[in-house]
């Protein structure tokens, strides 16, 4: 049985129990308080939204190593009841509607990481994570709006003028949150890349135009444009197609909590899109509109002045509607619960919080990067945009998978490969055993010593 079964895997538990203080109710937050939870330590968490507003319709990728932190949470059964999974992806040009080819995903490769790539809705997967964080014993209180940070004192102020303090401050509260200010010590609006991502669902009814091979059940669609780009899948139970469509930004600001605001076709334009893809866009539900900013690293994830550490979005804010973004998320507070689940005594709690900040930041920048490499692919016009095709449509024509390697390059899918079968559990257990539980003995044969 290459899959983890639905009952979650016993999890070290803490033998120093502390408070966390999570600031931000999103993926990020409820999954961190899972995790902690899973651990044995208490955990609350404040989100200024409403629950029915803090979870999105649209769809979110969960690719394998994703997938296979879920399963070891005990998740499998529930996720296999809404997901759809998906084996292949298909390519074709966006102006003409031609098949440029298609990857079948490798089946050992895949096995080997230990998960699958499914397909959700953003509110299925919140409600996975918000329903086992509180079966677990996770505190959530929605309508809290944090106003203040107080990193020295360890504790937040709410719009109700409550104050609240844990021994541990997580800032899960996105790019646009009080923490990463308070870390960076100034607001990070990012650099707009001049294009935005368009997100939206369309009825399954209209989906039908698109040629028959790529409606198969188990493919996840790409257009490439000139400038423009089209991801699309399948999402409850085949019912909606998740599309977002990447293309130049028409206006300022703009986040998911804006909501639907834009009619899809305005964007399109009829004579620039295929006729099949365009009649299917014609039955897109209103577009939520994004823009895709680039943020320069952070150097520090863990403040100066007391404990707060971010996580999610505010730690590495990632362009819209990726395949990893969430997946990023859902690592930081697997790996921050794996590394508190050694938390023996409070002087350990710093050491901890560094030691998260160094796991994270190299794996979650080398996978930012390719993503956003992934939007300016898909969008991408001119000579690179032609060399991509060209490519694509040699290997279709020898009937191999569009993403393999030629000669000595490496495959595209060899890249994913890597990130897919990154476990970042075993990233944290793997310093615990190095570094922390040495560090601990040196600490306990430090105070054991008589004192002279
Ligand atoms: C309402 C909503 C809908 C979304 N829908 C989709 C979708 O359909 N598809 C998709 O791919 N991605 C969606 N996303 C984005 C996705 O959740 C993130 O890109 C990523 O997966 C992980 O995000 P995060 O938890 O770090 O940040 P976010 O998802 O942005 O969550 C941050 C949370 O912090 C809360 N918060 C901010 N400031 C405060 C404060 N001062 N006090 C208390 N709480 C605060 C916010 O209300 C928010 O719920 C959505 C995000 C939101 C907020």
């Amino acid at each position: 049985m290459p899959f983890e079964s639905s009952s979650p895997s016993s999890s070290h538990q803490t033998t120093y129990p502390i408070t966390f203080l999570v600031v931000g109710g999103g993926i990020a937050g409820l999954a961190c308080a899972l995790a902690l939870r899973r651990v044995g330590h208490r955990v609350t968490v404040l989100e200024r939204m409403e629950r029915s507003a803090a979870r999105g319709g649209n769809g979110v990728r969960v690719p394998p190593n994703l997938s296979k932190i879920l399963f070891h949470w005990g998740l499998r059964d529930v996720l296999m009841s809404k997901a759809s999974i998906t084996t292949k992806l298909v390519f074709m040009r966006y102006e003409s509607g031609e098949l440029l080819g298609e990857h079948v995903w490798d089946a050992e490769l895949l096995e080997e990481t230990q998960g699958l790539f499914l397909m959700l809705s953003h509110s299925e997967l919140y409600d996975v994570l918000y329903d086992t964080a509180t079966k677990l014993g996770a505190e959530v209180h929605f309508n809290a709006e944090v106003v203040k940070v107080d990193v020295p004192g360890h504790s937040v102020v709410l719009s109700s003028g409550e104050r609240l303090s844990g021994d541990v401050l997580i800032g899960a509260d996105s790019e646009h949150g009080q923490c990463r200010t308070a870390v960076l010590g100034r607001r990070d609006l990012g650099t707009p890349t001049g294009l935005a991502v368009y997100d939206t669902l369309i009825p399954m009814a209209f989906v039908s135009e698109f040629d028959t091979k790529v409606s198969e059940e188990s493919w996840q669609f790409a257009a490439f444009g000139r400038g423009k780009g089209v991801v699309a899948y399948r999402i409850r139970r085949s019912e909606e197609i998740a599309l977002q469509l990447y293309a130049a930004d028409v206006a300022d600001g703009g986040c998911y909590e804006d909501g639907p605001s834009i009619d899809l076709p305005c964007i399109t334009r009829d004579h620039e899109i295929s006729e099949k893809l365009g009649r299917a866009v014609h039955g897109a539900r209103r577009a939520t509109r994004i823009p895709v900013r680039q943020y320069a690293d952070l150097e520090d994830w863990v403040s100066d002045d007391g404990r707060l550490v971010l996580i999610g979005e505010a730690a590495h804010p990632f362009p819209p509607s990726t395949i990893q973004g969430t997946a990023m998320a859902v690592e930081d507070g697997a790996v921050l619960a794996k590394l508190f689940s050694h938390l023996s005594s409070e002087d350990q709690i710093d050491s901890f919080l560094y030691a998260f900040q160094e796991i994270r930041q190299s794996r979650v920048r080398d996978v930012r990067e390719a993503e956003l490499a992934g939007i300016f692919t898909i969008t991408a016009d001119g000579p690179e945009a032609a060399a991509r095709d060209a490519s694509m449509r040699a290997k279709a024509a020898k009937r191999i998978n569009v993403l393999e390697g030629e000669g000595s390059t490496e495959s595209a899918w060899e890249e994913y490969g890597v990130v897919f079968g990154y476990n970042c559990e075993d990233e944290a257990d793997e310093w615990w055993v190095q570094w922390g539980r040495l560090r601990q003995r040196a600490l306990e044969v430090h105070e054991s010593e008589p004192s002279l």
